[in-house]
Formats: structure tokens, sequence, C-alpha cells
């Protein structure tokens, strides 16, 4: 039997889904979803998910609802579990009563995830709470775009207007004039603040306070526009006091990260965390070799070794992934010293339960190499698994200081068959204010595929470097880092952008 899940999928934070949610986005066959939902939740669909847009942006409606119903209810019935995602929460202003009551008459089982409702969620974003007890003892929940249809209208000014509640209007920006209008005809105070909370929760928001005398004409001064969430009353007044998210160092801006989809997610996270709007174009794919009897060859000649050197997390997973093909593990290393180049892979090696003997404190060769001699390399044998392709100058370095080095590719780096037209658009719209390289491969691999004229275009946007090797190919192509951490790591880099931008 299939079932038929209306799930909220909250306000737009990709954090605020719940846990409920993202497991049923995972495990059905089916996935309807909406303008307002997310479509970043579509990556934890299952591969073979059949993905279906049914849009909604206020009156452009993709599918009308009738045949959205007609939609999901034919899904159900050729046997199928659908997911049916819809922006904030299902039951609040988003039409899943009436697909719950379709649902039924069709005998169709189904089942409710509630989600995070815009109503709560931006004003909580702005600084609003909903309710407080020095303001208010009940919040109201109200449509700004009553159905148009209706003979009668079902709201009641006075009440409202007479009510010390909060007043939350959802899809009202185009009627705010009138709302505003009401509620003091009705008898509430002009001095009544009123907040509206733009596109909350996301790196994009944007929020401003007013009085009910006011807000629309400042409304449209400031061009708000949908989607919105009007929040009125007294709790609008704790705003300036109780804001957080919009003070994100990088709320709102615009940040490429090009790092392989593999290993893009560190630089990203903290760039979202930062509150940074990111758009991932990877520029190259981690891919194993095509063949590892080299590898296997090394692994099972070990007892030779005296150094391994890891210089990326790559490094490690594939290195281990040949040590598991082999029916080896972590104790072939054994009586071996272990250096890890950064702390990202000395975390990787910590997680299969080696403390690396040398990590070197910055990322530049020659003190690397100097760090080892300390620990006494000259004249050892040392393997480094790495990409295929990489900087040579490490390994020469070593082999200068007297080091017998054996250079093991284990995994190698391709350059990834991107569209631009995504980044290339953002740019053209002035969305990006920085582009991250995090590597002189995905230096040249960006310029591979966007063209270096079309850079040329926005002097403004600035071009932010891990470290000195990265900027120094970034100006072969003619272009000047603007931001370069001191610390050549991926926090690093993110602190540098924080304070950069
Ligand atoms: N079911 C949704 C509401 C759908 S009605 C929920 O529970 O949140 C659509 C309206 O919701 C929009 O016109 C806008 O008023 C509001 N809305 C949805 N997401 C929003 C967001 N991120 N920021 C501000 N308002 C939002």
């Amino acid at each position: 039997m299939s079932t038929v899940y209306l799930i909220g999928a909250g306000p737009g934070d990709p954090g605020l889904l719940t846990v409920k949610a993202k497991e049923l986005i995972e495990t059905c066959d089916v996935v309807v979803y909406d303008y307002l939902a997310n479509k970043e939740f579509l990556k934890y669909a299952r591969k073979d998910a059949e993905i279906i847009y049914v849009g909604k942006k206020g009156g452009d409606h993709t599918l009308p609802q009738d045949q959205i119903n007609a939609l999901i209810i034919s899904k159900a019935k050729e046997g199928k579990s659908v997911a049916r995602l819809k922006g904030g929460d299902p039951y609040v202003f988003g039409r899943g009563g009436e697909e719950a009551e379709e649902l039924v008459a069709e005998g169709i089982a189904f089942e409710v995830v509630p989600g995070v409702t815009a109503g709560v969620a931006a004003p909580a974003y702005a600084g609003i709470p909903v309710t407080h007890r020095d303001f208010t003892t009940s919040v109201c929940f109200i449509t700004g775009h009553e159905d148009p249809t209706k003979e009668e209208t079902g709201h009641n000014w006075e009440v409202y207007a007479k009510s010390n509640s909060t007043l939350v209007f959802y899809m009202g920006v185009k009627n705010l004039p009138m709302i505003a209008g009401n509620l003091m005809a009705g008898g509430r105070s002009k001095d009544t603040p009123v907040a509206l909370v733009r596109w909350g929760t996301r790196c994009n928001q944007e929020s401003m306070v007013s009085t009910l005398e006011n807000v629309a004409a400042e409304a449209e001064k400031r061009k708000f526009a949908a989607p919105s969430i009007i929040i009125v009353g007294g709790v609008c007044s704790l705003a300036s006091k109780l804001s957080w998210f919009e003070k994100k160092p990088l709320l709102g801006k615009g940040v490429v990260v090009t790092r392989a989809r593999e290993q893009a997610s560190d630089l990203a996270d903290l760039m979202r965390h930062m509150g940074a709007c990111v758009y991932e174009f990877p520029t190259i794919t981690v891919e194993p070799l095509d063949d590892y009897e080299e590898v296997e060859q090394a692994i099972l000649t070990l007892g030779g070794v005296d150094w391994v050197i890891f210089t990326s997390v790559n490094g490690v997973k594939h290195f281990w992934n040949q040590l598991g093909e082999i029916g080896l593990d972590t104790r072939a290393l054994g009586g071996i010293s272990v250096a890890a180049i950064g702390p990202a892979t000395a975390d990787e090696l910590k997680a299969r339960g080696v403390l690396p003997d040398f990590v070197p404190p910055k990322y530049v060769a020659e003190e690397i190499v100097a760090g080892l001699l300390e620990r006494g390399i000259a004249g050892k044998n040392v393997l480094i698994p790495r990409a295929k392709v990489a900087r040579e100058v490490l390994p020469e370095e070593l082999a200068r200081a007297g080091a017998n080095v054996r250079i093991l590719p284990v995994y190698e780096t391709r350059l990834t068959q991107q569209d631009p037209t995504e980044i290339l658009d953002a740019l053209a719209a002035g969305k990006i204010q920085a582009i991250t390289f995090t590597s002189s491969s995905t230096v040249e691999n960006f310029f591979d595929l966007v063209p270096l004229e079309a850079l040329r275009l926005y002097p403004g946007v600035k071009l932010a470097c891990i470290g000195p090797v990265t900027a120094k190919t970034l100006t072969r192509y003619g272009f000047r880092p603007h931001i370069q951490p001191e610390d050549y790591t991926i926090p690093g880099l993110a602190e540098a952008l924080g304070k950069g931008l």
C-alpha cells in the first residue's frame, strides 16, 4: 500500500528541515515539490526517484491545484510512495488540508509531517519572538491574500485591531496598504510597530521595521516584495535588540566554491554558517585510478618504508581503500612514521587510528622539509601517496635533503564538465561577491570552464586564494588575488573572507 506524505519543508534554511522529513525524502519513490520548498533537499532523494516540480509563485501556478492533486493521486495509485514537499508547514496556508481531503476521498493512506512555518521562523530570524509576556497574550496567523473567489470576507478587522494579538500575515505584501489601513480603521494605534521579513531564514533575508502608519510607503520605497511575512505588534520593537541572523558577517554575500564536490562541503558549510549564499561550482572531481596494481605492490612492500607522507584527505581515503581491498588495515603501517600535510589530513588519519608523527604548522614546502629533517628523514625511504598529477616541490625538496622519495599515485583529479551558465548569470546579476580557489587546479579548471573575458567584466568580484601557490597560478591568468589567509587552511580562508568581504 502506498502512502502520501504531506511534508513541511520549512522556511528555507536547509537546517530547518525536520529529521523525519529528511528520512522520507530519502526513501520515497516520488518527490513532488513547489516554489517555496528549498530545492536543495532534492539531493536527499533516491537516485532513481521521480522528481516533479509543481511550481506556485504567487499567481503563476505551474500546475493548478486540482492537477497537483490528480498527479499525487495517480502516483499513489501506481503503488508509489510520494513525498509531497511544501514550504513551511503543509497545514499553514499550504492547502495541505485540501490535498489530505482528496486523499481520504480516494482511499489513499497519508501522513502529515509538520514543518517550521515561515510565520514563526522568519520573525525569529529577524529578532522578533511572536509572543513575549510584555507585549501580547496571543498570536494570530492571517492570510493577506484571501481566496479572490470568496463572496464574503472571512476577516474581522475590528477583532484583529482590538485584540492585543501579534498579527502575522502571510502573502500580504501586495495588500499592505489595505491591511494597515483596515487595522488603523479598526482602532489599532498608528504607532504600532510593524515588521516585514523577506526570504526569511535564507541567506538573502531582508527585514525592516516601521509603524502601521508608515509601513506601506516604506515597504514600497524599499521595494519589499513576496515572499514576505508581515508582523504587527509590540514584539516588533524587539527586533533591533534581538537581531542575530542579519549580523552574520557574510549575510547575503554570494561566494563561489570551486573545490571538488567530494571535499567542497567543509568550505561551503563554513561559508553558509557565516551567512553567505554559496554557489557550488566544483571544477574538479576526484576519481579512483583505473589500475591499482602499483599501489598494491607498494602496500605489500611497506616493510622497507620509513616514512609515509599524506598530502591530502583524498590521499588518505584512497590509500586506505586499497589497504582494505587486499585485506589489510591500519596495522600495515605499524612501525612506520607518518606525516600529514595539514590539519584536515591529520584528522582523516586520526579517524583511522593513526596519530601523525608530524603535522607542519604551515603548508609551505620549506617548513615541511625543515620539520621532517629535524625528525631525521635524511637518508630514509619515504612514500608519498597522493594525486597522479600534483606539485613536485615537496618530493623534490625532500630528495634534495637526502631522502629516498617514492611518489605513489592513489587517485586522480579530473576537470568536471560543468555548465557555467548559473555562475555567469549570477555574476551578471551582481549576486556574486567572491570566488574561492583552494588549489592551482581549481584555478586552471575554473578558467577552462569560465572565459577569462567574462570574469574581467566584474572587477568588483573578490578572488580568494587559499595560499601563495594558488595565488601565483591566479596571477598567471592576469588576476590579482584580493583575499589570502595567513594560515593556508580552509578555516583560515573562511576567516579571511569574513574580514575581506
Ligand atoms: N505553508 C507555508 C506558507 C505558504 S503561503 C508556511 O507554513 O510557511 C506563502 C507565503 O508564506 C508567502 O507569501 C510568504 O508570506 C510566506 N513565506 C513563506 N516562506 C517565507 C520566507 N522564507 N520568508 C518570508 N515569508 C515566507
